[in-house]
């Protein structure tokens, strides 16, 4: 014990000692660039140069500096300096803004909100990111513009480049192209939901320009399987490459992307090739690489890991995975896995990172999630069943309609994407039902309520999913009542929790009864999920069967990523040298001498999409983000054609500001200041531009004075 203390507190010392060493040197450093930028943000061109053009102008004249004067009279004069318009000058009048804030506090807290707005709106891959992580290509060290701009490819490296799905905020956004000798090949093509930091938007698709310039390189688009985040985005990017690109998947994933397509106002003509992975094909996909899919588990049927052939050897790409020992369906194709480390090996393995984080191994299996739906069926035997899921699970659909068969309960299905995956699973034959089980929500409603189980989207506890609006009324069927059961069966994804807790909320003030997975406590039924992605023992056991001379996670957060190339070094054992952490547009080439490195970047980003799946600028995003924080205000004045003279009282309208009614005062001022500010002909269109200009920048400095907050201000100049 005492000898522990005694190391810690050793060890603390050092630690201090090391930071006191370092101090001086970091302080000065840090000193130096607050200079720089300092020095900077004021040149002539930088982005304060107008807070300092008016003393500049004193100095030259060799007077005294105005900034000690008293804070109206200096404004006036900081005005004056600062509105050196060239094209108006002359006319230039001064009002006077009886303020008492001096406009340097309104610049600042306006580049600290534009700060925040960017910060907020450009969450994604953009540039260099920052990567020093161990395991980054470059022994440690951040790579620099001058490095990427002198990569030269190696003509004989395979390139392995992710176009998306490595260190985002949040998982999604999938997408892999491998590269040979100008033959580009594809796998996945996914979305990514966007947060509540993206007003007003869905999803993210990855930004295909890369792809624009290399479209007829590509020769062949494959997909893992059919989740939203590997083909979410194949409307907004496959009509791009037309019949003559060959695309290759599952038939449940062709179908999945075939009723994506079919959403299309033009549906294109597309090039699909189901494939059946346990025929254990080598599909040529071009001169020099060919590819083969072959089944493992996960959460949606027609899962497929894909061993990619090149030159330099055999990529394995894991998809999203887990191990079941008493899977529901066809057992993984393991095997397969093995006989291709034995005869071939693997120069390179691509491994998801969803569940890194997760200890252990799978402790339950599919059919016990069904045998609880069951209970819960039994238990709650009198009131009607609602069960939320992902629409994805049709496999657990299939379990708990054979759960509600056996109970004389019938089942109705409620949400577009859950009647539309049904539908393509049963084409697919991807699962069997029991007959005479479904009914439609029209006709379900009219039976007892110990007969109904309805199964749902809303697990995530999203606003406009059936679930809320079950619980608000405002669903068409369905209205919660207080003898309802509503089962949650799955986890809420990372970011969601406020929104499932708010949902469950809603349900218990209805007086339903809510069970949720992972709170068997309770009510003592569950487990009532099962996560579709490995876990970590699951991974150091994949890992180590595998036996790739190389490494490289993907499909995950960066932390993710990062603890998936530690479990990799520490735990399997291969190199620090032979793993590599990458971000989306990073160029990783693999060698004929199957030694792997970085080597540039290409250009990557985001699309953003509304929910009508419209694109969404960035610069939109970044408005709504500032109104929501601060408001809009527009000034409308009306000038005679004829005179240039304002003809009536300036219209004002405030929106998400300040609310007009209990604002006299303030907008009293405005009128003031605008009336003045008018009072003269304003005749040309320069003189308007100018004016314009003025206008914007005095009314936000009188709005910041008496709130604190610089709403976007547009002024409007009629004349009639
Ligand atoms: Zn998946
Ligand atoms: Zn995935």
């Amino acid at each position: 014990m005492e000898n522990k203390k005694q190391a810690e507190a050793a060890r603390r010392a050092k630690l201090l000692k090391m930071r006191a060493e370092r101090l001086p040197d970091i302080k000065k450093q840090f000193e130096e660039n607050q200079k720089r930028n300092f020095n900077a943000n004021f040149a002539p061109g930088g982005k304060d140069e107008k807070l300092v053009r008016g003393k500049r102008k004193a100095a030259s004249k060799a007077t005294k500096s105005v900034a000690k004067k008293p804070i109206k009279k200096s404004n006036t004069k900081a005005t004056k300096a600062t509105k050196a318009a060239p094209t108006a000058t002359d006319k230039k009048r001064e009002v006077n803004l009886l303020v008492s804030t001096r406009k340097g506090e309104m610049v600042h807290h306006q580049r600290m909100l534009s700060q925040d707005v960017n910060a907020q709106a450009t969450q994604h891959i953009i540039g260099i990111p920052v990567n020093k992580s161990r395991y980054n290509g470059y022994n440690g060290q951040q790579v620099t513009m001058a490095q990427i701009k002198s990569a030269r490819q190696h003509r004989d490296a395979v390139r392995i480049i992710p176009i998306g799905g490595l260190g985002e905020f949040g998982i999604g956004k999938n997408m892999t192209a491998i590269e040979y000798q100008g033959e580009i090949i594809l796998i996945d093509m996914g979305t990514l939901f966007a947060s509540e930091d993206y007003p007003g938007v869905n999803y993210m698709v990855p930004d295909a320009k890369w792809l624009e310039d290399n479209r007829d390189n590509v020769k062949a688009i494959l997909f893992t399987h059919a989740h939203l985040d590997h083909i979410g985005a194949c409307k907004h990017l496959l009509p791009y490459f037309g019949p003559l690109v060959p695309i290759y998947a599952t038939s449940f994933t062709i179908g999945m992307i075939k009723k994506q397509m079919s959403e299309l106002s033009d549906v294109p003509d597309m090039n699909y090739h189901e494939v059946d992975p346990f025929r254990h094909e080598s599909i040529k996909l071009s001169e020099h690489l060919s590819a083969e899919f072959v089944h493992i588990l996960h959460s949606i049927p027609g899962n497929t890991s894909i061993v990619v052939r090149t030159p330099n050897g055999n990529i394995l790409l894991s998809g999203d995975w887990r191990f079941e020992a008493n899977p529901m369906g066809t057992p993984a194709d393991y095997d397969r896995l093995l006989e291709i480390r034995d005869k071939e090996g693997y120069a390179l393995l691509l491994n998801e990172s969803t569940n890194i984080d997760t200890p252990g191994t799978h402790p339950h299996s599919e059919y016990d999630v069904g045998e609880n739906m069951g209970r819960v069926m039994d238990h709650y035997a009198n009131g009607r069943v609602i069960i939320s899921c992902f629409s994805s699970q049709v496999k657990r659909i299939e379990l708990v309609l054979k759960e509600a068969a056996a109970r004389g309960r019938k089942v109705a299905f409620a949400g577009y994407s859950m009647i539309n995956n049904v539908e393509v699973a049963l084409r697919a034959k991807a699962i069997k039902i029991p007959k005479d089980t479904i009914m439609k929500m029209e006709d379900i409603i009219k039976l007892p309520d110990e007969k109904v189980t309805i199964v749902c989207t809303g697990s995530q506890g999203e606003m406009n999913a059936v679930l809320n609006r079950m619980v608000s009324g405002s669903h068409r069927y369905i209205k919660i009542k207080a003898t309802d059961t509503i089962v949650f069966s799955s986890n809420p994804i990372p970011g969601n929790e406020p929104k499932v807790v708010s949902t469950v909320g809603g349900l218990l003030r209805e007086g339903a009864q809510v069970i949720q997975n992972g709170k068997t406590h309770l009510t003592n039924i569950g487990p009532l999920h099962l996560s579709g992605h490995a876990y970590y023992e699951d991974h150091v056991k994949f890992v180590t069967d595998m036996q790739p001379k190389n490494y490289m996670p993907y499909h995950g957060e960066f932390y993710m990523l990062q603890h998936n190339a530690e479990m990799a070094e520490n735990v399997v054992g291969i190199p620090k040298d032979n793993i590599i952490v990458a971000d989306d547009g990073d160029i990783v080439e693999l060698m004929p001498d199957r030694t792997i490195h970085k080597n540039g970047r290409i250009h990557v980003g985001n699309k953003l999409y509304d929910d009508a799946d419209r694109q969404v600028n960035e610069a939109v995003v970044k408005d709504r983000i500032h109104i929501s924080r601060e408001g809009i205000f527009v000034v409308i004045l009306t000038l005679s054609k004829k005179t240039g003279r304002l003809i009536k009282t300036p219209d004002i309208v405030s929106r998400a500001f300040i609310y007009l009614d209990n604002s006299e005062e303030l907008i009293g001022k405005i009128r003031h200041y605008l009336r003045a500010k008018t009072d003269r002909s304003i005749a040309s269109d320069d003189d308007i531009k100018t004016m314009k200009e003025e206008i914007k920048e005095d009314v936000t400095h009188i709005l910041f004075d008496a709130t604190g907050h610089t709403p976007i201000v547009i002024p409007v100049i009629n004349k009639v």
